[in-house]
């Protein structure tokens, strides 16, 4: 089946997808975006996506080129194009076709592009034996919480992963883990949950937010704090958390076996408790 995009107002071929080469998303990286899950054919923590989106958008002084509303109705319409059941659905904004100048251009209408992608999400089999991870120097800049199309040090640092064949790379500053690549970082010591606290530093995950309220509803201490790549060496166990792996345990960070390299309990039970949720919540 030939996979559907959404491109500026337009349903097409994926393959006939097209944007202007001097969008400045192509080449000053302008943009931003958002990546939704999709579970049983609806949108997952989507309001939250989409908040972000607003406030990504609002950051870089960029205009939306449809209301929240409008977009969830083209997001629900994208998924059933594709089939789609359980995957997530990209979506990205940059600020559009202009001469090549680093200031914004005025009156240049903001481009959407949307495409999906199928993934296990519910059954990944990774959930079931944990994944490795690595650990690797943060490169990235200093806006970490405005969720940028410039992902080059990400690449950077998932291709040093998939070189071990690890599944994420943990980035880390001073010490001081920042996040995963593309995920936010837990670990657990003595019950407690410990993830970074919100700041320029780090994305403010949104799955992370739902992991956060549940934990509260299950009377589940966190700290929101930062934490030294020790403590996650010496962690009862670990697990990252995003749009495209739920909530995934991780058993073994560099050299260091965590849990017995077996899923821990916290992470497991927050999977499944996060999937519980996500499934009663969804929009669509
Ligand atoms: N941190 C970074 C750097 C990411 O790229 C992502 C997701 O892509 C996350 C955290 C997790 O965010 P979310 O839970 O909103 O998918």
């Amino acid at each position: 089946m030939t996979r559907i995009a959404y491109v500026n107002g337009d349903f097409v071929p994926l393959e006939g997808a097209k944007i202007s080469v001097l969008d400045r998303g192509f080449l000053f990286a302008d943009g931003v975006y958002e990546v939704t899950a999709v579970i049983d054919g609806k949108l997952v923590d989507n309001e939250a996506h989409l908040a972000r989106l607003e406030r990504s958008l609002g950051e870089i002084e960029m205009d939306h080129p449809v209301s929240m509303e409008d977009l969830t109705a083209l997001q629900l319409e994208l998924a059933r194009r594709n089939n789609l059941t359980e995957g997530g659905i990209y979506l990205q904004i940059t600020r559009g076709a202009a001469e090549r100048d680093f200031a914004y251009p005025k009156d240049v209408k903001p481009s959407l592009v949307m495409f999906t992608q199928e993934r296990n999400l519910v059954h990944d089999p990774r959930a079931e034996t944990g994944v490795d991870v690595i650990t690797t120097p943060d490169l990235r800049w200093k806006r970490r919480d405005i969720k940028s199309v410039a992902m080059l040090a990400q690449a950077m640092a998932k291709q040093e992963a998939a070189k071990v064949g690890a599944a994420e790379a943990i980035m880390v500053e001073d010490g001081l883990v920042t996040e995963g690549s593309s995920s936010t970082a837990w670990i657990v010591k003595n019950g407690k949950l410990i993830t970074r606290n919100l700041s320029n530093s780090v994305l403010p995950g949104v799955t992370r937010l739902s992991v956060l309220a549940l934990c509260r509803e299950q009377n589940l201490e966190v700290e929101e704090r930062t934490y030294t790549v020790e403590e996650m060496y010496e962690a009862d166990e670990a697990f990252i958390t995003a749009a495209t792996t739920l909530v995934m345990p991780v058993v073994k960070v560099d050299e260091r076996i965590l849990s017995n390299g077996a899923p821990g309990p916290i992470g497991s039970r927050l999977r499944s408790l996060y999937i519980n949720m996500a499934r009663a919540t969804a929009t669509g």
